[in-house]
């Protein structure tokens, strides 16, 4: 059993100022598996103190400087995979292959990003031609506070403290208290690169206590939130007070477009993706919307693809789903289930309970309910789990309405041969992504989104412009250093 109940403060591991024992579980046995502390004020107040006084030396440091700790952060990352997906395998239930091709990797993937972003980042910029004198500075903002979720969590951690670190920022971590330890590992690698003292800071808590100590706290002027939509409202409304920037990534309910001329593995990539990582990521396309004359098929492909899914322990290898995270994410889609089964979806495959096979564990049926509109609760709420709905339509306007009919604009996918239709979807989907033909986004393409996902954008140069104020100087002498 893994015990770590300090937290890393100015560049040491120091213990909670008040002991509060919390629980880690290991969502495939619901056994304990760690034990660390919720830290309190006084712990918060340390971090943010430490972050304060590391930002006068941080943020004057050369581009260059900051470039080789993050190179020498990435070295170190790459050596700790392994531990890292462990970590993460065993706090929210990956399966460890995909602990360790996807979620630890994903780290490695925007570590790697961020320098070759970083490289041609402009922190000085002339205004124009028409102003010899004017310079645009970037300039860090200050101390920032990220507060990540649990579904992603490495993803989560460098998308936000690497572009925070390369920008001159100092930081304070709040990781999701139900997956705690890969942050863990995290610091570690941080405190090994030699980070200055106070750059980089972690402390482990809730919400109600360290996220919103962090969002209410005079001395942060800036938060980073990936999580729930709830909670990014709570998160804002903290942080008017003091009128700090707040960047929130929050949920999705991702459309997939699929037309009669869509190629022919449009809806199995559909399903497994709506089903990857136990369908825990706010980018999920969760309502697969298709074109009458190809419906049918669809549907039975769907349920092809989720009976043959096959569900097992996190610890096990293979290509195969993990349980949902807690026992609250569980039973929060086995409510969801059944209010599709009672607002009169049809249940293709999945549905109430776990697996025959399992008996223990926050393991789900991966579902598909067949004849959904999107009025239904099922077609609305992030439902967070292995949860697919299936929507006919007839027209391409009537799937764009379909499709924009949401509260949440994070990714759309579309499925078709027609490359000017494809193009005109890309303009018409109101997202901050639109995935088609199964093609990911490039290195350094931002990732965001709009309404009720929130508006953040993370990745490449756009997320190291989140951590940074633009300062406009006039009267700038050319000739000097
Ligand atoms: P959550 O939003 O409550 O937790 C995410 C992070 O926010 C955690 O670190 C948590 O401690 C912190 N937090 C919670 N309330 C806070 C507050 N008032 N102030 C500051 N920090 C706060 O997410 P959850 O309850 O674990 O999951 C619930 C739902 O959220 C999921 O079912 C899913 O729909 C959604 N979710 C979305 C994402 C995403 O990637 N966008 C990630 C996790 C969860």
């Amino acid at each position: 059993m893994i015990v770590k109940r300090e937290f890393y403060i100015d560049g040491k591991w120091v213990a909670p100022a008040t002991a509060r024992d919390f629980d880690v579980i290991d969502p495939s046995t619901e056994e304990v598996c760690a034990v660390i502390s919720l830290g309190g004020r006084a712990d918060t107040d340390a971090a943010v103190a430490a972050a304060k006084r590391a930002f006068s030396t941080w943020s004057m440091t050369a581009p260059a400087d900051r470039l080789r700790y993050v190179e020498t952060i990435l070295e170190i990352y790459k050596r700790r995979a392994e531990d890292m997906a462990r970590a993460i395998s065993l706090e929210m239930g990956a399966p460890i292959d995909l602990a360790r091709q996807s979620q630890a990797t994903s780290g490695t993937w925007h570590i790697s990003n961020f320098i070759t972003a970083f490289k041609t980042f402009e922190f000085i910029r002339p205004l124009g031609a028409h102003a010899p004198n004017d310079r645009i500075a970037m300039e860090p903002i200050g101390v920032v506070g990220l507060i990540t979720p649990w579904n992603w969590p490495m993803n989560q951690v460098t998308l936000k403290a690497i572009p925070a670190m390369l920008a001159g920022c100092t930081m304070v971590l709040k990781p999701s208290e139900i997956a705690p330890l890969s942050s863990i590992v995290f610091a570690e690698i941080v405190d090994e690169a030699g980070v200055p003292a106070g750059v980089f800071n972690m402390v482990n808590g809730d919400g109600v206590g360290v996220g919103s100590q962090l969002s209410t706290h005079p001395d942060v002027e800036m938060i980073s939130f990936t999580g729930s939509t709830r909670a990014g409202i709570a998160i804002s409304k903290a942080a008017a007070d003091s009128l700090k920037r707040v960047c929130l990534e929050l949920g999705g309910k991702g459309a997939n477009l699929i037309f009669a001329d869509a190629d022919e593995n449009a809806v199995k990539r559909g399903v497994q993706h709506c089903f990857n990582n136990s369908g825990q990521s706010c980018n999920a396309p969760t309502r697969m919307l298709v074109e009458r004359p190809v419906y049918d098929r669809a549907v039975e492909i769907a349920r092809e693809v989720a009976e043959s899914t096959k569900v097992a322990s996190a610890h096990e290898t293979g290509r195969h789903i993990g349980p949902v995270v807690s026992a609250g994410q569980f039973e929060k889609i086995q409510a969801l289930i059944q209010k599709g089964i009672d607002e009169g979806a049809r249940l293709v495959a999945g549905g109430l309970g776990r697996p025959a096979d399992l008996n223990r564990g926050y393991f789900v049926r991966p579902t598909v309910f067949a004849d959904v509109n999107n009025q239904m609760t099922i077609a609305r709420e992030d439902i967070f789990g292995p949860v697919l709905s299936i929507l006919p339509f007839d027209s391409e306007e009537e799937a764009v309405e379909i499709a924009n009919d949401t509260p949440y604009g994070l990714t759309n996918y579309v499925q078709s041969q027609d490359g000017a239709r494809r193009n005109r979807l890309a303009r018409r989907l109101r997202s901050g992504m639109v995935e088609m033909n199964g093609q990911s986004r490039a290195a350094g393409s931002p990732f965001g989104g709009v309404k009720a996902s929130g508006r953040a954008r993370e990745g490449g140069h756009w997320g190291l412009e989140e951590f940074l104020e633009v300062k406009a100087i006039s009267g700038w002498a050319n000739d000097a250093a």
